[in-house]
């Protein structure tokens, strides 16, 4: 507990926690700017198309793609500038708050999460994180992913496995089109050679779903591998 303080104490000094939308004090983003974060329709990961709950559409069905999705927020303003201070100023003390505010979206708004949160709490599930390329994650210092995994571990306390590597350095997918984002993460991604569990079902975690390249990418190695039954969970999602 104390250790817990110290480390949020310096955080503090680190980091002062001011809001995003107006500058006051106190959190990264404060409760008259909750209005600002524009909460993303759920969308089938497998035709991109909107469906209610997030699963996937029956007609949709693929062997190896996702079967549901969950975003929380679209990515623009607030969003936008939160996760580009996570990625390149350090500042990922924001992804507790985020994940918290998540949890609070998802409850106020049961008949839409419902799908998700009974898969997420159900038996045997594990989190999986999109991995870094290791050189890249060394410069940073951290995979935002990573810790957006660590911190739903907190709240849902199911466990968050080292499953997948990246064993190419690629591009950022940010200048890419749609054929390009797909090339780019092709064969990028393996499950870690030393890995003696593959669990059944996973929730595969990362930041941002742009045109979900890089989930759809790492859902398929998993599921070639026996993963079952997968369920993407990104904060943000490109609109
Ligand atoms: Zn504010
Ligand atoms: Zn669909």
């Amino acid at each position: 507990m104390l250790l817990e303080e110290i480390k949020e104490g310096v955080a503090d000094l680190l980091f002062p926690k001011t809001c995003f939308g107006c500058g006051k004090e106190g959190k990264y983003i404060c409760d008259n700017c909750n209005v600002f974060l524009g909460e993303s329709a759920l969308i089938c990961p497998v035709c991109d198309k909107l469906n209610f709950t997030g699963q996937k559409h029956l007609q949709c069905s693929t062997k190896y793609g996702l079967d549901g999705l969950v975003n929380i927020w679209e990515y623009e303003g607030i969003t936008k500038a939160a996760l580009h201070d996570i990625k390149y100023k350090g500042n990922f003390d924001i992804i507790s708050e985020f994940i918290e505010k998540a949890f609070l979206v998802m409850r106020k708004d049961i008949s839409r999460f419902e799908s998700f949160l009974s898969f997420i709490f159900s038996k045997d599930v594990y989190i999986v994180y999109v991995p870094m390329y290791i050189k890249k994650e060394k410069r940073r210092g951290f995979n935002q992913s990573k810790i957006i995994a660590r911190e739903l571990e907190k709240i849902t306390e199911k466990k968050t496995i080292d499953l997948l590597e990246k064993i190419k350095d690629t591009p950022s997918q940010t200048n890419l089109d749609r054929e390009g984002r797909i090339k780019n993460v092709k064969d990028c991604f393996r499950i870690l050679p030393n890995s003696t569990f593959l669990p059944k079902k996973v929730v595969l975690v990362d930041d941002l779903w742009q045109t979900g390249a890089t989930l759809k990418e790492c859902c398929e190695i998993i599921k070639t591998n026996g993963v079952e039954e997968v369920w993407g969970f990104t904060l943000f999602r490109q609109v």
